[in-house]
């Protein structure tokens, strides 16, 4: 298996060369045909395996496909006035939870890549940073969002800045660090708490552990034609 017959859009293909990798890992080699044809994915993976690309390669090649019909409105960075003018919300087409600010910027910066020459927007939100600043940063258009879970949900809680709306792929990265406490209604809120039309979302998660919480919790919203890797 090789990227150059995974059947990736040629600004994918580019992205991929220019992010200098040269063969898939073998989770990438089984997670991106089976995102490609539209399954649900539960995949162990520890860090370091290529998990990160292993989900955005597939899940943002598809997009670029369709980029056009799915691309939000968005205003001119030029004359754009955050916070003044329309539009006030982001819709992302694509949410990736991760557990700690470190983990979610480190998958920004990979998104970034892969997004590059693309009419694909990431943008990084988490706990601790100043929430005007990245309510400017969604305000300026957001394809693909990467977020720590309790800044996802202060979004949720913020329907005009976020609007899950048009999501297609949400990705729980690193699911076993984030069964602490509230981890139960964190999750309900994420995965349900939206107003995503959930026919239309792809679920995959991703996890060094599986243990039975994350499990039943996988199994719930899994849909039944999903691959495990
Ligand atoms: P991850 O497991 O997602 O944290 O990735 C670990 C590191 O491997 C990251 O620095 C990636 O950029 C890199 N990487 C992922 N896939 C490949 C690949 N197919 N070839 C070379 N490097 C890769």
């Amino acid at each position: 298996a090789s990227f150059e017959t995974a059947g990736l859009h040629p600004i994918m293909l580019a992205n991929v060369k220019m992010a200098r990798y040269g063969i898939p890992t073998p989770i990438q080699k089984y997670c991106i045909p089976a995102v490609h044809q539209g399954h649900d994915v539960i995949a162990i993976a520890q860090t370091g395996s290529g998990k990160t690309a292993a989900y955005l390669i597939p899940i943002l090649n598809k997009l670029m496909g369709k980029a056009k019909k799915l691309a939000a409105p968005r205003p001119n960075p030029a004359t754009f006035r955050p916070g003044v003018d329309a539009p006030a919300r982001a819709e992302p087409l694509v949410v990736i939870v991760a557990p700690t600010r470190e983990l979610a910027v480190q998958i920004f910066n990979e998104a970034r890549k892969f997004c590059y020459r693309s009419m694909l927007r990431p943008c990084v939100v988490y706990g601790g940073g100043p929430i005007r600043d990245q309510i400017e940063q969604l305000q300026k258009g957001c394809d693909v969002l990467v977020a720590s879970p309790g800044r996802l949900i202060d979004f949720i809680d913020r329907p005009a800045v976020l609007s899950l709306c048009r999501l297609r792929y949400m990705v729980i990265d690193e699911a076993d660090e984030m069964l602490h406490s509230d981890w139960e209604e964190d999750f309900t809120k994420i995965l349900c708490g939206g107003d995503q039309e959930e026919g239309n979302v792809n679920y995959m998660f991703f996890s060094a552990t599986f243990p039975k919480p994350i499990r039943e919790l996988a199994k719930t919203h899994l849909n039944e034609s999903h691959v495990r890797i």
